[in-house]
């Protein structure tokens, strides 16, 4: 028997391709299309940015909104890139050009409470049915840009009547307001409770929505696992203990449509690890790296501490000896990118400090390994996508790391199913090591052409997940 369909809101403040900062974007921009195959009819809510506005094309007003947060609104409905999107136009909040969540001063927003508030409201509006002929059954909140949403459902009146789902692509940013904003936010004083949204004198957008949705979910299992520790949990591990019956962990999947070495537009295209030769010669040219016996590793990056590129930094006189490469693109701590850029001095080392998406393509095809020593890491994009490429990847064993790579041991490799090398403890000594098993790897080349195809042949994309996903959004459907 055919499910019925089910309308989902999905809410975010990154989508792409229209506007990114990290993976979230990548999720929430290739979730629609995954589930639509199981038959969920997914509209994505986003803030109207100025790199949102430009590439809409045809826009037609959904609702108006008279004063909203300080200044008039209106939401409006488009398609665009294969997405059913609503668009928040608030251009009082979100008409800043630059980084989304950061002013000239690269510190957040004063008003980052009120933008993303807005966006949450908004969204509840719509729950609610103010928007004529399309209704959502559930809620889909990423982030804590969208924490507040089940909080307004609830004060409109719409807790049980619609379903909620949050997922934590990274519990490490909590939305944090000053108490003084609670009337600004149009939040009740009498629920500013530690079992709800209070976060040690504070506001916390994400803990609203951790508290108050009806399901969690986070983007693997280790992550979700890993959330419920002190270690982890950035001071959110009591709650998310506390709703361990209501998480689950949904592995990301990768756009294949996007990221497929076979039809990628930006490298010269391959269906067979045999084809990236060209491409890693293309790359080492375009990097200024000289040709090499040795593998060329790559970091497309944010450049942070969750990221452990300041172990790697520290280990890059030991690759180099190895008769490694590295080609770093990234950006973010100005100590780390001025210690990068200091490295690349080395004529074995060649760094880009920005954001290039097309570029980040081209090292994907043209790397040998790419290098993930994260701290932490929820999922992880860019080990999936070198998998996808047959570009090994050498992971830190944490959160979706640990999911998504097999590491090479003795006995993966003799039953044929390692695909990366993975390390821990996260530290210094422990990536030396695991670069040493990598390069020596990598100078036996017929375990190393196992690897790659090993890696190729490992499912990334939104299949199971999409499944998943879908399983959830049924069963947090009220009855009709
Ligand atoms: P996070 O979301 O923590 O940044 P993920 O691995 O989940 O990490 O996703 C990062 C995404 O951002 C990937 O799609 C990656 O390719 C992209 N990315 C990160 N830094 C850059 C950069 N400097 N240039 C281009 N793409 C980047």
């Amino acid at each position: 028997m055919a499910s019925r369909t089910i309308n989902v809101l999905s809410v975010a403040s990154e989508c792409a391709p229209l506007v990114k900062t990290g993976g979230l974007a990548d999720v929430v921009g290739a979730l629609p299309a995954a589930v639509a195959e199981h038959g969920v009819q997914m509209r994505t809510l986003l803030p109207g940015y100025p790199q949102v506005m430009e590439k809409l094309g045809k826009t037609k007003i959904a609702l108006k909104l008279p004063s909203l947060f300080g200044g008039p609104a209106k939401l409006v409905s488009a398609t665009a890139f294969g997405l059913d999107l609503l668009i928040l136009d608030a251009p009082h909040l979100f008409h800043r050009a630059g980084n989304i969540y950061l002013g000239p001063d690269g510190k957040d927003w004063p008003d980052n409470p009120e933008r993303f508030a807005a966006l949450s409201l908004v969204a509840t509006k719509i729950a609610m049915g103010d928007l004529k002929g399309w209704q959502p059954q559930v809620l889909h909140c990423h982030d804590w840009q969208a924490g507040l949403v089940p909080e307004y459902l609830n004060m409109a009146g719409g807790t049980g009547k619609i379903g909620t789902v949050l997922t934590i692509h990274n519990i490490a940013f909590h939305g944090l307001a000053d108490v003084a904003k609670l009337k600004t936010l149009g939040l009740k004083k009498a629920r500013y409770t530690p079992d709800t949204f209070e976060f040690w004198g504070k506001i916390s957008a994400l803990k609203a929505g951790l508290t108050g949705a009806d399901r969690l979910t986070t983007v693997s299992p280790t992550y979700a696992t890993e959330l419920m520790t002190d270690h982890f949990g950035m001071g959110l591990d009591g709650v998310m203990r506390h709703r361990r019956g209501d998480l689950s962990g949904i592995l990301n999947g990768i756009d294949e449509a996007v990221w497929n070495p076979a039809i990628d537009p930006e490298i010269t295209p391959y269906k067979t690890a045999a084809g990236k030769a060209a491409n890693k010669s293309a790359l080492q040219k375009e990097f200024g790296l000289p040709k090499s016996d040795g593998p060329l590793c790559v970091v497309v990056s944010r450049l942070t501490d969750q990221k452990g590129l300041d172990l790697l930094l520290d280990c890059l006189p030991h690759l180099t000896h190895l008769g490694g490469q590295l080609a770093l693109l990234g950006s973010g701590d100005p100590g780390l990118e001025q210690g990068f850029k200091k490295a690349a001095e080395h004529p074995q080392i060649a760094v880009k400090i920005g954001y290039d998406e097309a570029l980040s393509h081209r090292m994907m095809a043209g790397g040998d390994a790419i290098l993930i020593p994260s701290r932490f890491e929820p999922c992880g994009l860019t080990q999936l996508y070198g998998l996808k490429y047959g570009t090994i990847p050498l992971v830190a064993l944490t959160g979706g790391l640990a999911d998504t790579v097999i590491n090479a041991s003795p006995a993966a490799l003799a039953t044929g199913v390692a695909t990366g090398v993975q390390f821990n403890p996260i530290t210094h000594d422990s990536l030396i090591t695991a670069l040493d098993r990598l390069i020596s790897l990598y100078n036996d080349p017929k375990t190393w052409a196992q690897l790659r195809k090993n890696a190729m042949k490992q499912p990334v994309g939104w299949g199971p997940s999409a499944s998943s996903y879908t399983d959830l959004y049924r069963d947090v459907t009220p009855p009709v």
